[in-house]
């Protein structure tokens, strides 16, 4: 989809200006209505040749650094997903600190070198989603980069890292049968509980998230209730608004195209917006397929 750098101009030049000054009026920012829960995949320098910026994986150390300097100097603090909802959800009529959820998908090594020692840094937790296949006892890897060990893994747990389950095998879920759907859910929340001897009740929803394919989204959902999840995040674009449903939960993505006023902008939610085209494009594309 052709989105940047338009959606970073938009996002930076017009939608964040104009939302700072409909707040200041409404004061609204005090009652942190929102809750951004960002989406980050591999820590690390590697180039990723001819992906645009929206579908990049990879944010450099040192721009990872300088989005943790962001969110402080925002006032923001990183926490991770069940912490953050236990406050930002029990507790909607108290005041309560500004929170900002960091997310990881599949179980990069990088995780442990170049993320997780910024994190400690600013005395920040984050959430990291495993697909189970690809954690092994020996270094295995994903998508061409290393992955995190069992061992690894239980010690972040010990550190304060969160975990949870990305299935199994990664695969399209959207076209699994509802035995194999399933499947993938219970067994890879079996396989964390086990190695880890905790209970996992967060969830990200791998690939793209096929929100407009509104028979599958309803069988997902019933599928995380029955494998005992609590908590599920998505790729749908967007802050987490007050009431929605805690099992598909919005991101916003972040990666190594995302400057400091972009990320400033997306914490405040003025990248919001780009769901509006983007869910139009993914319609007319769906129509256009049939
Ligand atoms: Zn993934």
């Amino acid at each position: 989809m052709p989105f940047p750098p338009v959606d970073q101009l938009l996002t930076t030049r017009l939608v964040a200006p104009l939302l700072r000054i409909a707040r200041r009026r409404s004061a609204e920012e005090e009652a942190s209505p929102r809750l951004p829960v960002l989406m980050y995949h591999s820590i690390s320098d590697d180039p990723e040749p001819g992906v645009r910026g929206y579908y990049r994986l990879n944010t450099p150390p040192a721009l990872f650094q300088e989005h943790l300097r962001v969110i402080r100097e925002e006032g923001f603090t990183a926490v991770d997903l069940t912490t953050a909802w236990a406050e930002w959800a029990g507790n909607a009529a108290a005041p309560r600190r500004k929170l900002v959820v960091l997310t990881f998908d599949d179980g990069y090594h990088d995780f442990l070198t170049a993320a997780w020692p910024a994190l400690e840094t600013h005395g920040f937790t984050a959430t990291m989603f495993l697909p189970t296949a690809f954690i092994g006892n020996q270094r295995q890897g994903f998508k061409g980069r290393a992955c995190l060990t069992w061992s690894e893994v239980r010690d972040l747990r010990q550190r304060g890292a969160e975990f949870g389950s990305h299935t199994v095998n990664h695969p399209k879920l959207w076209e699994l049968p509802a035995t194999e759907l399933d499947d993938e859910l219970q067994r890879s929340r079996c396989i964390l509980e086990q190695e880890l001897s905790a209970p996992i009740t967060t969830f990200a929803h791998p690939s793209a998230f096929p929100r407009q394919n509104l028979a599958y989204v309803e069988r997902f959902r019933q599928a995380m209730d029955r494998s005992g999840y609590r908590l599920g995040v998505t790729t749908s674009l967007g802050c987490v608004h007050r009431g929605e449903e805690p099992l598909l939960l919005k991101r916003l993505p972040a990666n190594g195209a995302d400057n400091a006023s972009l990320l400033r902008a997306k914490l405040h939610g003025a990248y919001d917006w780009l769901a509006v085209p983007q869910n139009a494009f993914k319609a007319a594309k769906s129509l256009l397929g049939r």
